[in-house]
């Protein structure tokens, strides 16, 4: 792939098959996944909550294991926080609150990439946040793994 193969969607980092045909859709589209005028395009998990600067979705590809996997996807197409206002940077604090969270979710992680996905792992370039919900670690025993990035050689 190209950079402007991977100007959206990153196929390098996709994970599952339908996950890829969508992305392959993408890139032959050339239009950004998560900007809001395409995303009912490709992302068929109903909208949970909206508001001025971010949607809550559930994620159409979660990670392997994960009870729950949801996305705060910003309604302004960016690829670093930095490019938010305070207001849209705040209200994503504010949206962690919307997710709905039950006694088998007693603990979850963030994940929130930046910038370009050749150093990120991430698969989709537009800014989102993902809510990822594990079971416990007598239930499911192995690790939720996911890519955060690449390891430097010079150390
Ligand atoms: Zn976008």
């Amino acid at each position: 792939m190209t950079k402007e193969d991977k100007k959206h969607v990153n196929l390098d980092h996709a994970r599952q098959a339908h996950q890829i045909a969508v992305m392959k859709k993408i890139v032959a589209d050339n239009k950004c996944p998560f900007c809001v005028e395409n995303l009912m395009q490709y992302h068929t998990n109903p909208i949970l909550k909206e508001s001025e600067h971010w949607i809550l979705t559930e994620n159409l590809a979660p990670y392997d294991g994960v009870k729950k996997h949801y996305l705060l996807i910003s309604k302004k197409h960016c690829t670093g926080f930095w490019e938010l206002s305070p207001e849209a940077q705040v209200n994503l604090f504010e949206m962690f609150n919307h997710v709905r969270i039950d006694d088998a979710m007693a603990g979850g992680t963030i994940v929130m990439r930046w910038g370009d996905t050749g150093y990120n792992g991430a698969t989709v370039t537009h800014l989102h946040a993902q809510l990822i919900f594990g079971a416990s670690r007598e239930e499911g025993g192995e690790k939720i793994l996911t890519a955060l990035g690449y390891k430097s050689k010079k150390l």
